[in-house]
Order: structure tokens, then C-alpha cells, then sequence
């Protein structure tokens, strides 16, 4: 089941120049920030009332996050879900006929088992299902 929203994934260019316009705002420090192998990203989380928001930026020409911003520019680029049982929520998704990314999940950020959605399933908007490790099921 999804329980709430985890994170909204936001594409930037600059990590370093964004993690500084996002704590002026928030007036907070970003708390954590590592690289994602499995995407080809170097992530920035900020958490607010226990939402992260993440800034995502491509370690490579080839990451999703750079296609994304030579298609798109920056912006807001996926909205996470916490799942308590990501791979049956996949599969429930599938059974609707919901377009996956990934057919089953990936090591994410945070020790989080993750996947991606596609957005021609989701009204265009790129979903992705996240459940923490200790909680897979
Ligand atoms: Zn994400």
C-alpha cells in the first residue's frame, strides 16, 4: 500500500549552487546528500515536517536527470510515494495497466528499494514507489 508522499525529486543543473537557494528559503540545511549509482545522480535532501525534498543532479551525460534537463530544463522532476510492500504495489499497478520503468525495484537513496513509473501511464507525471529496507515485505 502507499502510504504517503516520501519525496518530491526536483532536477538541477548546479547541486552546490541550488543546496544553497533551497537553505535560504527553507532556512534549514540540507541534512544528507549521496550519490545514487543505480540513476547516475548526486541527490540533496532537505526535510520538511518529515517530506524530503531532493535535489537531483546527473553525474554523468547519460543519467536520466541530464536528458531530463536537455529536454525540459530544471523543474520539478518526480513525486515519490512510500510504499509497505513496493513489489505488490508494482504489481498492482501493472494488473491496472500502468506502464513501469522498472519491472522490479532498485536500490535507491536512503537504503530504499525503489521504481519509477512511467508518465505516459500517469498523466504525464513520473511516479516513483519507495519503501525502506527494514520495511520490505
Ligand atoms: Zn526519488
Amino acid at each position: 500500500m502507499l502510504t504517503s508522499i516520501n519525496h518530491i525529486g526536483i532536477a538541477v543543473k548546479d547541486l552546490e549552487a541550488s543546496k544553497e537557494r533551497y537553505s535560504t528559503l527553507f532556512g534549514i540545511d540540507s541534512f544528507h546528500e549521496e550519490t545514487v549509482e543505480t540513476q547516475k545522480v548526486r541527490i540533496a535532501s532537505f526535510s520538511l515536517n518529515g517530506v524530503l525534498i531532493e535535489l537531483t543532479a546527473a553525474t554523468s551525460e547519460d543519467s536520466p536527470i541530464a536528458q531530463f534537463i536537455n529536454k525540459r530544463g530544471e523543474g520539478i522532476h518526480h513525486i515519490a510515494f512510500t510504499s509497505d510492500a513496493i513489489s505488490s504495489d508494482l504489481n498492482n499497478a501493472r494488473e491496472h495497466g500502468i506502464k513501469l520503468i522498472n519491472e522490479s525495484p532498485v536500490p535507491g537513496a536512503h537504503e530504499m528499494q525503489i521504481a519509477f513509473l512511467h508518465p505516459s501511464s500517469t498523466g504525464g507525471v513520473l511516479m516513483e514507489f519507495c519503501q525502506p529496507q527494514q520495511e520490505q515485505k
